[in-house]
């Protein structure tokens, strides 16, 4: 630690087998040596009195206060404060992430008011920021792999654009992202960017990625870094959403519920940080589509793989959720023996299961609720035949889990608690659903427009490691 710090944040790995890191170390590294994935040695609290603090601060504020104890060690404090009032101040909406009203006591999370209209840019712009800062410091580069379902893609590689220190390479399922996000990728034509179409599923895409990771000479080789949500700086940032929406609707002294459309658990994961550091959150509840390998666990107490069926949400068409495995260690009371145990499993057999008991523990917080395409899309119907807000499947997908929870069997807390859907996309950006809900599809914001002409850059490579690997090796020697 440094002399100038009181005090450093130090992150442990899910598989206890790699090094405690401090806050830099562990946003160069992405996934840990061991496969594992990095959460912080504790969760910092904060008491009634610190979030009344908060209550009616703009959110690069309450951002700075939050996200404090994650780089206390690492990072000084001034130079964090300048990136979280320059990556916010970018925010194409004045409150950075509003809340808008669908019934007496449920609320929509508008989380598309950054540069690609995905939740994604929340963190992204900021991690951005972080690695060019960190990197700049230690004068090395970096090369950015991950993999997309469709959202984050586009924003890590406008977060990561002709940026001096980094190279970016991100690999999208070929066919199974919509025009819009693969247009979002392939127009970016800065020479540090390279959006690439890998054959298979999102699954085969992020499986290359960790792949690449777990081949530790070509990671030191190419000076590898991580951008997916397996990279702990994302979930931390999106812990902020969760607090200013909170504070607005009353907390500390009112219980806010959330609903989350989830596919790799990440955007999930950071409401259970919130609450962790004091929120009170009192449900979770994650809403999938028909790829509902989530919402079966939390029923069943299996986790168990199914093949990947393709549906008009196509951001949450996952079957293995990275970051659930964060959540899995803490149930585990952070014992990396057992964590160890499920996850061997679960990677041999494509199915594990959790004790009994831990479940039900589970179960008094997180809820799930699995919604077919036919219901998404009444849904969007429904819901701006009685609000006129339009929305894009993913965000359907969260408000019918949430008219379910309200209209469920609630506890008298849960009855009193306002309940918030996030919604993690503009419609723009999912015209074909749109147009089959709305009959015509929504624009998108008047900085995007055009990008149906953009010229695109295509890349093409089948679904395996070494062909990868080649390719990145021969870009960024090209210089
Ligand atoms: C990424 C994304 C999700 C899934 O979020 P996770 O953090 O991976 O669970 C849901 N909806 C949209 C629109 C997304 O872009």
């Amino acid at each position: 630690m440094r002399e100038d710090y009181d005090s450093q944040m130090l992150y442990q790995t899910t598989r206890g087998a790699a090094p405690e890191l401090d806050f830099t170390g562990v946003l160069l590294t992405g996934l840990a040596r061991d496969g594992g994935l990095f959460v912080p040695s504790h969760w910092p609290k904060f008491s009634v009195q610190d979030w009344q603090a908060m209550v009616g601060l703009p959110y690069a504020e309450v951002a700075k206060k939050l996200m404090a104890p994650f780089v206390e060690g690492s990072i000084p404090q001034a130079d964090f404060a300048a990136m979280v009032d320059d990556t916010y101040r970018n925010f194409y909406h004045p409150a950075v992430a509003p809340l808008t009203q669908i019934g007496g006591n449920e609320w929509v999370l508008e989380l598309f008011h950054g540069q690609t209209i995905a939740f994604k840019d929340y963190a992204l712009q900021l991690l951005g920021r972080l690695f060019d800062y960190s990197l700049t410091r230690a004068k090395r580069r970096a090369v950015i792999v991950g993999a997309t379902s469709g959202d984050t893609g586009s924003a890590a590689i406008e977060a990561c654009r002709d940026r001096e220190a980094i190279d970016i390479f991100i690999l999208f399922p070929h066919g199974k992202v919509s025009e819009f996000q693969r247009r979002q990728m392939t127009t970016v034509t800065s020479k540090n960017v390279h959006a690439i179409a890998i054959d298979g599923s999102f699954d085969d895409a992020q499986a290359i990625v960790k792949g690449l990771f777990n081949d530790h000479d070509f990671r030191d080789e190419v000076g590898m870094a991580a951008i997916n949500s397996i990279n702990w700086a994302r979930i931390m940032a999106q812990i902020v959403y969760y607090a200013t929406s909170s504070l607005s609707l009353g907390a500390p002294s009112r219980q806010v519920d959330f609903v989350v459309p989830t596919g790799n658990f990440g955007n999930i994961y950071a409401g259970y940080a919130a609450r962790q550091m004091g929120l009170p959150i009192g449900r979770l509840v994650l809403a999938t589509n028909q790829n509902d390998i989530l919402a079966r666990w939390l029923a069943s107490g299996t986790m168990a793989t199914a093949p990947v069926k393709p549906s008009i949400s196509p951001s949450m068409d996952i079957q293995i959720s990275s970051n659930v495995e964060r959540l899995i260690y803490e149930l585990f009371d952070r014992d990396s023996t057992r964590l160890n145990g499920f996850m061997t499993e679960f990677a041999k057999s494509g199915k594990a299961s959790m004790p009994d008991g831990i479940m039900s523990n589970l179960r008094t917080l997180f809820h799930g609720h699995a919604v077919d395409d036919k219901t998404t899309l009444e849904t969007m119907r429904s819901v701006y035949d009685s609000t006129g807000e339009k929305l894009d499947p993913h965000s359907a997908i969260a408000v019918h889990a949430l008219l379910l929870e309200r209209s469920g069997s609630e506890s008298p807390a849960e009855k009193q608690a306002a309940l918030v859907a996030l919604a993690c996309a503009h419609p723009a950006k999912f015209a074909d659903a749109v147009t089959r809900a709305y009959g015509q599809p929504v624009p998108p914001p008047k900085f995007l427009s055009g990008i149906e002409s953009r010229p695109e850059r295509n890349y093409h490579l089948p679904g395996t490691t070494t062909a990868v690997k080649e390719f990145i090796r021969n870009k960024i020697n090209q210089g």
